[in-house]
């Protein structure tokens, strides 16, 4: 079976006795219905895929689409007649995703449909990735990757962090991604204890620690991943905590399989780190999925309710951030196999990188 109609099965899996879903968020369009452009509206049933689109975007819809393409002017209203014409009497909608007008005209607009809201479970439909999803996501790393080779070439000392991330977006681009999945944080020095430190005007001085987590988006999916190097000597303190979190990550990473709790792979670093009077400095999560979307399912936390299936891909991310001295994250992705997992990311954190 190709990996289109997996996807649409996979979609139809989620109806669970409702007539039709309706899918309104781009990534989940595009999960089902194969176009990439943006502003368009999805209904399927047991037997038929429909996307909605306005006259910008008939040609692109009707090129990539293997739904039945319908160039509408008066959106809802003719989504509702097209409903009607289905016969249509319960409708599951991404009520995570649907804004609060947009619900309330459908409520007003959809007589004698009945809305299920199914945000909590639409939000898994893309979790588990086939193979053509895990090798674009390999490539959107090794493009990644590449540009971060390049840029740590031509030095940071003396730079601006805002010139690292622009350089980085520059070569991930001409490498072949379409954009940076997020915008990149180059955080130096005391800067690098702000776990979301955005690259700033700061210039990066001699013996800094310096985290830089990017990712770029390739054919519509994404890479993330986090080093943190240093440019010089960046003190005892700074090395002894940087094996901490390398080993914490490394617990968490061989923990990983299917059937395992995400929060008990969550618990394992976060135990390693309170081990050593690190915990405190570890306030967020250990990971989350990676896909279309940079941040998708699962979530690897300690409140997190999922388990790890085959096919998830995930990253596994601990960080450690002193106010006023430093941060440090190590973050790599992985997909969970049949009986642990692979690594996506192939940057080597296991000695303090140097450069100057
Ligand atoms: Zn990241
Ligand atoms: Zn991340």
């Amino acid at each position: 079976m190709s990996y289109s109609a997996q996807r649409i099965d996979r979609a139809r899996s989620f109806l669970k006795g409702l007539d039709a879903i309706l899918l309104s968020s781009r990534p989940n369009v595009t999960y089902v219905t194969g176009y990439t452009g943006s502003d368009a509206v999805a209904v399927y049933t047991e037997s038929h895929t429909d996307i909605f689109v306005d006259s910008r975007n008939t040609l692109q819809a009707q090129e990539e689409s293997t739904a039945r393409v319908h160039e509408i002017r008066k959106r809802w209203e003719e989504i509702y007649e097209h409903l009607k014409s289905l016969g249509i009497a319960t409708l599951g909608i991404e009520s995570n995703v649907v804004d609060v007008d947009t619900f309330l005209l459908l409520k007003d607009l959809l007589k004698g449909i009945e809305m299920t809201p199914l945000g909590g479970q639409l939000k898994y439909l893309r979790a588990v990735k086939d193979p053509g999803e895990v090798s674009l996501i390999r490539e959107a790393a090794r493009i990644s990757e590449k540009a971060l080779d390049e840029v740590l070439a031509q030095g940071l000392v003396g730079r601006r962090e805002a010139d690292i991330a622009f350089d980085l977006e520059c070569a991930m681009r001409r490498l072949g991604a379409s954009s940076s999945s997020f915008e990149i944080i180059v955080a130096s020095g005391p800067r690098s204890a702000m776990p979301h430190g955005a690259a700033s005007a700061k210039i990066i001085r001699e013996n800094e620690p310096v985290v830089i987590d990017f990712g770029c988006t390739y054919a519509g999916y994404s890479s993330d991943q986090t080093v943190t190097v240093c440019t010089g000597d960046a003190g005892g303190e700074f090395a002894a905590a940087y094996r901490h979190v390398l080993e914490a990550q490394s617990l968490a990473i061989a923990a990983l399989a299917p059937g395992v709790k995400a929060s008990s792979i969550d618990k394992l670093a976060r135990d390693r780190l309170d081990s050593v009077g690190l915990g405190a400095y570890f306030g967020h999560s250990l990971g989350h999925g990676v896909g279309m979307e940079v941040h998708e399912m699962p979530i690897v936390s300690s409140i997190s309710k999922d388990t790890l299936e085959e096919g998830m891909v995930i990253t596994i991310e601990p960080g450690v951030y002193l106010p006023g001295k430093f941060g440090i994250r190590l973050e790599d992705m992985f997909v969970i196999t049949d009986n642990s997992c692979k690594r996506i990311t192939n940057i080597d954190k296991e000695a303090i990188k140097v450069i100057t």
